[in-house]
């Protein structure tokens, strides 16, 4: 039996504490008064530092990230990310600059985030650049705001934005949090924007359609020309999520496929660790008319060199604190240069011939849910066995492989028609040896679902913590089982 941090407590024990700080007793009621000062203690666990440490350390042992295998989470793009890129964002320059130290030591830094705003410009086609947000959400919320500046600027009155029905949770969030109401556009069977839902939804009221390309279906969105024309006809905007920007660096931009904002997940393309709350950032990219809109300061150049441009009367004002994530930023920018041009094409090439290499191994038992190639992610059907979606990604874990993202049922913002599907993002970091491995695990859970799929419908067996399930589910048996045979205790942490 694991035992939680409190299990261990025991009244009176303490790691190092400041029993006798020469400031004096802290008096809280100098702060605050009586009815805001707790009465009771607090309750937490007492144990000594030994036992802190090593219980946390064991919990860590239990995390699983992309250095401990394949993580294919579709979406998130969980690629594996270069420790170089960690050791030159930790160099001395970049770890201990601070904000305010004297503006006559900050070119260094300004330049730096200058260029990178320009490679991100390159890369993408679009003008100009904040890299203040701090995650892709964010950026998206900052992109919505600009939408809403430009608008109010001309005033035109205007408070809907089109999403897609197989848009990412974030993207509905985000625009109502800008004051937006949100209006669904249906796709296709196809699994494609479906031209007839959206020219019957584009009347006046319309700011903006915002659309991720490829899809979180990831399919190309082969119409978006047409679709481009057709928004910007009706005078709203298109604003792209960028979030799968991983499969087109090199190949296309959206700024060229007509999208006038759009926002970047560093974290994701840019192979930078995150998920699990880990920092990200979402730097936002605008065409040129959108400049004077964009947060507060925009580093810039002139004969004196690189400076924080502060005085700009029709910015929406600051979205973070400073230049946004600078460490995360850092690591982009070592991305960029490291894998250069052709690099970066080569990584988006990759990134979709692996997950095409992975859809056609497995379309025998998980057949593509819109047939045809995919772009960086497939989208697989798990209705020809006997068990879900989750189940089978239950499963998963037991045989070592992080599940992937389930789409269907249950998923807020996906499509009803769509009922039971996992999204698979390989990515181009894993080798040809370990999608391999990971595909023969696929075929073995694909295999056991047919010949024994209770074993599939109860899992996971091998961990700590076992899917809640009616007692007595699996033949009278307990309902947990753990790898040698013993009853696994659902309270178990
Ligand atoms: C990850 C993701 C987001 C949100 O990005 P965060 O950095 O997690 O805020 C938005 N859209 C899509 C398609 C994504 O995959």
């Amino acid at each position: 039996m694991k035992q939680t941090i409190f299990d261990l407590s025991r009244p009176g024990v303490s790691g190092a504490g400041l029993r006798d700080p020469d400031f004096g007793e802290l008096d809280p009621s100098r702060w605050f008064d009586a009815e805001s000062l707790r009465t009771e203690p607090i309750g937490l666990p007492e144990v000594s530092e030994v036992e802190l440490v090593r219980h946390y350390t064991a919990l860590g042992h239990r995390a699983y990230g992309v250095d401990d295998g394949s993580y294919p989470l579709g979406s998130c793009t969980m690629k594996y990310n270069p420790k170089r890129h960690d050791h030159l964002a930790n160099l001395e320059g970049f770890a201990h600059v601070h904000p305010r130290q004297p503006e006559s030591t900050l070119p260094g830094l300004w330049e730096l985030l200058f260029h990178l705003a320009e490679c991100f410009a390159e890369l993408t086609g679009m003008d100009h650049f904040t890299l203040q947000p701090a995650a892709g959400a964010h950026g998206e919320l900052t992109g919505l705001m600009i939408i809403r500046a430009w608008f109010e600027s001309r005033g035109v009155k205007r408070d809907v934005i089109l999403i897609q029905d197989s848009a990412h949770g974030t993207n509905p969030a985000s625009a109502s949090m800008a004051g937006y109401r949100c209006e669904m556009i249906r796709t296709t069977p196809e699994g494609l924007t479906d031209l007839d839902a959206l020219e019957a939804a584009l009347d006046d009221s319309v700011a903006a359609v915002m659309l991720t390309n490829p899809s979180t279906f990831g399919l190309f969105e082969r119409n978006i020309r047409e679709i481009a024309e057709r928004v910007h006809a009706n005078g709203s905007l298109l604003i792209y999520d960028g979030a799968n920007m991983n499969s087109l660096m090199g190949i296309v931009r959206p700024g060229d496929m007509g999208f006038d904002v759009l926002q970047l997940n560093t974290h994701k393309t840019f192979s930078t660790p995150h998920l699990s709350g880990g920092a990200g950032s979402g730097p936002c990219g605008v065409k040129a008319f959108l400049e004077p809109f964009l947060p507060v300061p925009v580093i810039r150049r002139d004969a004196r060199g690189y400076f924080p441009d502060e005085d700009r009367p029709r910015s929406i004002g600051r979205v973070k604190s400073f230049y946004g994530h600078v460490g995360i930023l850092i690591r982009a920018y070592c991305y960029i240069l490291t894998c250069g041009p052709q690099g970066l094409r080569t990584a988006s090439e990759n990134a979709v011939l692996n997950a095409n290499y992975v859809q056609a191994r497995l379309s025998p038992y998980l057949p593509p849910v819109f047939g045809g190639r995919c772009m960086h992610e497939c989208l697989l059907s798990t209705t020809k066995l006997q068990v879900s979606a989750f189940d089978f990604a239950k499963r998963l874990i037991d045989h070592g492989v992080h599940p992937p993202t389930l789409v269907g049922a249950g998923c807020v913002y996906f499509p009803g028609h769509l009922r039971d599907a996992m999204l698979v993002e390989p990515t181009e970091t894993e080798t040809l040896e370990s999608l391999d491995r990971m595909i023969e695990k696929f075929l073995r859970v694909a295999r056991e679902a047919l010949e024994d799929p209770e074993l599939v419908r109860t899992a996971p067996h091998t961990r700590d913590v076992g899917k809640i399930l009616p007692s007595g589910s699996r033949d009278g048996q307990p309902a947990y089982s753990g790898p040698t045979g013993q009853p696994m205790d659902s309270e178990r942490t």
